[in-house]
């Protein structure tokens, strides 16, 4: 997603410190407190216009979320939402997610979701799939012992080589679905943006979740 420069969008993030940072390692293994009640934390990379973390939020108060995102603009675009909505279980960091491991303590986390992440189809850009070994290695230090990552897209290469990487890691898969929408778990799926575009195109959405 490739949002037009926002001019606002930086001035309403400095301004909105309760709700976004930009300086995500200051909070490490204090994320709770920013939160009104202490509960387990799940975190999604690459959050886009922020539909589906907002609705998780809403759907399950008694989690805490937080969602990254790297794009100044786009993310503006999500605490604009935060801002009507004021949900106490939501938080926001505007940063890249190539740094989760100093964003989070070891074990700080409880679940981790990549929702239709760039697929970066070249084999030279691999390196910057959110499912890339690298990638993996911090997800593994800043998840808890029972911690899981969920990962949806429509991208069928970015699927195989997510569930070849996260294999090759040695991670356990819990639950592998070939068309999400068609499956026992689709009343309970929680929509992104981009899922709602790809499906409506009649694109077949993939799922999976594992743990360490
Ligand atoms: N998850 C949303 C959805 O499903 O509708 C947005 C999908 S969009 C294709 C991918 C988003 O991830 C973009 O907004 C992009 O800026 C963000 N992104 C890509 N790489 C990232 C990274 N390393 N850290 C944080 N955000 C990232």
């Amino acid at each position: 997603m490739r949002l037009r420069n926002k001019p606002w969008a930086k001035p309403l993030i400095e301004a909105n410190p309760q709700f976004i940072t930009t300086d995500p390692k200051k909070y490490r293994s204090a994320w709770q407190e920013r939160f009104k009640k202490k509960a387990p934390l799940f975190v999604e990379i690459g959050t886009g216009k922020g539909q589906f973390i907002i609705e998780m939020a809403q759907e399950y108060p008694e989690r805490n979320f937080i969602g990254i995102e790297l794009q100044t603009s786009v993310a503006a675009v999500v605490l604009k939402k935060q801002l009507e909505l004021k949900l106490n279980n939501l938080q926001l960091i505007c940063a890249n997610g190539s740094g989760v491991s100093e964003y989070f303590e070891n074990g700080e986390v409880t679940g981790i979701y990549l929702n239709f992440s760039d697929p970066w189809p070249k084999k030279k850009q691999a390196k910057r799939r959110l499912t890339y070994p690298t990638f993996l290695e911090q997800y593994k230090m800043v998840l808890e012992e029972k911690g899981h990552l969920e990962f949806k897209t429509d991208n069928r290469g970015l699927f195989e080589y997510s569930l070849m990487s996260m294999n090759n890691f040695g991670m356990v898969f819990d639950k592998v679905s070939l068309d999400l929408h068609q499956s026992e778990e689709a009343e309970q799926n929680i929509m992104t943006e981009y899922e709602e575009k790809f499906s409506q195109r009649g694109q077949v959405i993939y799922k999976l979740e594992a743990h360490f």
